[in-house]
């Protein structure tokens, strides 16, 4: 049987040192795959490239499965996010990203529980960057939703929750102030909640939800909403469950997938061995089921919550003091 191709892009940053533990892992836990990799990022703008370059979208979409390390994205100039650029040339319209305590890590609220799983619209909203200065000292940004991407991205959610036997599913917005189009995102989503009934389906304005999520996040089970809401409520969602190197992430689309984490490139601990690989593994760890290999997924995740619960090998990040290799060796030496 020919081994599984899998497209990766090491990235930026802390992205090569994040992706060499996880492949490392992945293939002591019994994961054979041709790795096949490619470039995107300022790796590739260095090299006179564009930030994605063609061959790398065209052997993602014939490959189908991508593990990709940050990319770096400069503020208010350079280059266009690789990863805006990929997501919409691959049509990657859910974003996934969840959201769970991990055994041992301490977070902000102590060790009350939290499992919840974050789905942001990944194409439209502010992100079609669709920027224009109409006149002097005047920058207007357009907000781009539809009813096909609203339902389509609801439809997914409310899926996703039905398969993982999940019971709320929220919709985050701001259509008391956006009545156009996050009042359509809002119709749309309980259009499509109509055909999952055994599922609660509710909604919240996004600042009460920050709100909410800080004092109370137990409450919520999935949560589904635009682009720009999605990116930044993830983030705090990773801050209560221990920080960045712990919040994994997978982009859906039709035909391809491309799994990475939340968090950046880190460029302030890049090439000090110190990042933490847990959040790409853990995505890496979506990548498995995605493809069917629970029993690796199963594997990985058992080692991981071992290391984490037992403390005695965990990244700076968590306050603990083991190196990106040393805690990748503790991670393969507790696969059982
Ligand atoms: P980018 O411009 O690529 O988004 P950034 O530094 O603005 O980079 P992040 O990379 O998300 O944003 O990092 C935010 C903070 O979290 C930084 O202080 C970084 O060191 C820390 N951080 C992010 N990822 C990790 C990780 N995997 N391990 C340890 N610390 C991390």
């Amino acid at each position: 049987m020919s081994k599984q191709r899998i497209a990766v892009i090491p990235g930026d940053g802390i992205g090569p040192e994040i992706t060499e533990a996880t492949i490392s892992i992945l293939e002591a836990a019994g994961f054979q795959a041709e790795w096949v990799y490619l470039e995107a990022g300022l790796g590739a703008v260095d090299k006179g490239k564009p930030p994605v370059p063609q061959e790398t979208i065209d052997a993602i979409r014939d490959i189908g499965t991508a593990l990709k390390g940050p990319t770096t994205t400069p503020s208010g100039g350079g280059h266009s996010s690789a990863n805006v650029t990929l997501r919409k040339a691959l049509d990657l319209f859910a974003n996934v990203r969840p959201a769970r305590v991990l055994p041992g890590v301490k977070t902000v609220f102590g060790d009350r529980n939290l499992d919840l799983i974050i789905v942001r619209e990944n194409t439209e909203d502010l992100y079609a960057g669709i920027e224009f200065m109409p006149q002097k000292d005047t920058a207007l940004a357009i907000k781009v939703i539809t009813r096909e991407g609203s339902e389509r991205l609801c439809k997914y959610a409310l899926v996703m929750a039905r398969e993982q036997g999940r019971k709320r599913v929220t919709a985050v917005h701001k259509a008391n102030i956006m009545k156009m189009a996050d009042g359509m995102f809002l119709d749309s989503f309980y259009r499509v909640a109509k055909e999952f009934p055994e599922i609660k389906c509710d909604d919240i304005i996004v600042d009460n939800c920050c709100m909410q999520l800080v004092t109370k996040p137990e409450q919520f089970d999935v949560l589904v909403t635009e682009n720009l809401y999605g990116d930044i409520i993830s983030d705090l969602c990773a801050g209560l469950v221990g920080g960045l190197g712990l919040a994994p992430g997978a982009n859906i689309g039709e035909n391809c997938a491309v799994f990475e984490a939340v968090h950046g490139s880190a460029p302030d601990i890049a090439g000090k061995g110190v990042a933490n690989p847990t959040a790409l593994l853990m995505s890496s760890i979506m990548m498995l089921r995605h493809l069917g290999r629970h029993d690796i997924a199963d594997k990985i995740a058992n080692s991981i919550m071992r290391v984490c619960s037992d403390g005695k090998c965990l990244t700076i990040d968590l306050g603990g003091k083991a190196s990106t290799n040393e805690y990748k060796v503790e991670v393969i030496g507790q696969l059982a």
